[in-house]
């Protein structure tokens, strides 16, 4: 057998992700999932551009003891200007970063327009940058920006661009779709026509998501030779994004063309979490996971037509074209409606419930699903309320506890400011055995006032929910046969990072939260086998 090569893996999260429409990044939101890349395995993480903002120049200001090589990012020096005499160039040079990626122009027409400088001068400030960072002991990058769109208008000068870092010993020379309109079959022959120049394993892909093939694009960039792909978690990034490592990394270790030829810095056991890492990185963004993720979204191993589930549960192959757990993501048979007995009944299995399927306890769980449905329940979104549901029918659910009342209260009013504010506020008397427990609590509305005193004191059940925390909250107005009723959907996670979903409908919007929130308490304390 041939002996793989090595495909190295650059994450840009951090300096292109920040650029993201309504992602701001701390330095603990950074060093946080600096962390989490380097655990998966990432070979480069590119932290941000030092003497740009405070909390780039934080991040660089001390050795942040990664695995992966910490590299920072910034211009070569200003045209017209020596290296010495070039603050933003010395900024970086002072950074404690492992590498240097310098960004530079490789189209013309942006030489002459945007910088305002000779083709002579943009490649001497090439040069003179990536020897200053190598004098510094950096492993150097150099991004052409633009490098597509320049290849195509003058292919001489832009290969000029990406030679000169090169031949001045440049470890990598990227080359970036900046605008992200190049296609797959371009990034193919361009990227294979740079590589007779510079050596592919000197060779990186850097692809935004215009045309919605940024992944596609990395991998035409390595069957033409590129050796480095540079993206981000779950595809953040400007516009419509960058090329998504999530989706990258399974792709080359999982797909037999990539797998038996490249060799990555993630492991087998670093690929069962990255579904975790996914969804880990949303939650700080907090935002709500894309459920048709490729590999790691909820959707991505679910099955919803009755012939599909009876074939999964004989052979899971049958309709999955890898096998769930490889990403840490599970096979999901989607119970609604339509549902047949089989698609309960591989539910049931996965959740771990034996029954026959001849048990009449089956058909009544069948036909309690079908007739919640129709006034508005929606069991393939809510895993959790159905599970609960399943094993309410079968009995095996303890009363842990019972809500005896509630009451929300919603005030406008002046604060001490003069300012006019609304606040909510619920009191909540529970009884957990034979203790009767009050909980008062404020929130910015009144769901987030309920769920605050629901989960404040629950007794002896209290320690069981601690890590419970609710990730997101979706109403929708449905019309009925007798008019509009209102189905809450919430995401809950846990301390272990698993992801549940509740499902509540009322005309009442209170009430349809509520049924979601209990049920999602009820879940967590089945789950984590507390007593009865
Ligand atoms: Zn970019």
């Amino acid at each position: 057998m041939m002996a793989k090569e090595r495909l190295y893996l650059f994450d840009t999260t951090l300096r292109d992700g920040a650029q993201t429409n309504g992602v701001d990044f701390t330095l603990a939101d950074k060093l946080a999932i600096a962390a989490m890349l380097d655990e998966l395995g990432i070979d480069y993480v590119e932290g941000g551009y030092p003497g740009a903002n405070p909390t780039d120049s934080e991040l660089f200001a001390q050795d942040r003891h990664l695995k992966a090589t910490l590299t920072a990012f910034g211009m070569t020096r200003r045209p017209g200007r020596s290296t010495s005499n070039d603050p933003g160039l010395a900024a970086l040079l002072a950074a404690k970063a492992d590498a240097i990626c310098f960004v530079a122009k490789s189209w013309d027409y942006h030489v002459r327009v945007a910088l305002e400088t000779t083709e002579e001068e943009n490649l001497a400030s090439i040069r003179d940058s990536v020897k200053a960072a190598k004098a510094k002991g950096r492993e150097v990058l150099l991004d052409c920006e633009h490098f597509f769109d320049g290849y195509k208008a003058n292919p001489r000068y832009a290969l000029a661009c990406a030679k000169a870092a090169y031949d001045e010993g440049a470890r990598w020379v990227v080359l970036c779709d900046t605008n992200g309109g190049t296609l797959p079959h371009e990034v193919e022959k361009i990227v294979g026509a740079v590589c007779k120049v510079i050596p592919g394993d000197h060779v990186g892909i850097h692809a935004h998501n215009d045309t919605e093939q940024a992944v596609a694009n990395s991998f035409a960039a390595v069957r033409a030779g590129a050796r480095q792909i540079q993206g981000t978690l779950n595809g953040l990034g400007e516009r419509c994004g960058n090329a998504n490592l999530v989706s990258l990394i399974p792709t080359l270790k999982l797909k037999k063309e990539y797998a038996d030829a490249f060799d990555i810095g993630v492991s087998d056991a670093a690929l069962k979490r990255l579904a975790h890492v996914s969804h880990a990185l949303d939650e700080r963004l907090n935002r709500a996971p894309d459920r048709h993720a490729p590999y790691v979204g909820e959707s991505a191993f679910a099955t919803k037509a009755g012939i599909h589930a009876s074939a999964i549960a004989k052979d899971p192959a049958t309709y999955e074209h890898v096998p769930p757990e490889t990403v840490g993501n599970r096979r999901k048979v989607l119970v609604s409606e339509q549902a047949g007995k089989s698609n309960v009944l591989a539910e049931l299995e996965r959740i771990g419930l034996k029954v026959d399927k001849d048990d009449p306890r089956l058909s009544r769980l069948l036909e309690t699903v079908k007739e919640r449905e129709t006034i508005g329940y929606a069991y393939e979104a809510a895993d959790a309320s159905f599970e609960l549901l399943a094993r309410r029918t079968l009995g095996t659910v303890p009363a842990y506890f019972d809500v005896t009342q509630f009451d929300v209260n919603i005030e406008q009013r002046n604060n001490a400011r003069g300012e006019r504010v609304t606040v909510a506020m619920a009191v909540v008397k529970v009884k957990v055995g034979d203790d009767d427990l009050i909980s008062a609590a404020e929130g910015n509305g009144p769901v987030n006032a309920l769920d605050q005193a629901l989960r404040k004191d629950l007794g002896k059940y209290q320690k069981y929910i601690e890590g419970l925390k609710l990730t997101d909250y979706r109403v929708r107005i449905l019309n009925s046969g007798t008019g509009a009723v209102t189905r809450v959907l919430i995401e809950s996670e846990d301390e272990q990072g698993e992801h549940w979903t509740t499902v509540g409908v009322s005309p009442n919007i209170i009430d349809a939260s509520f049924q979601a929130l209990m049920d999602s308490i009820v879940y967590k304390l089945v789950k984590s086998g507390a007593p009865a």
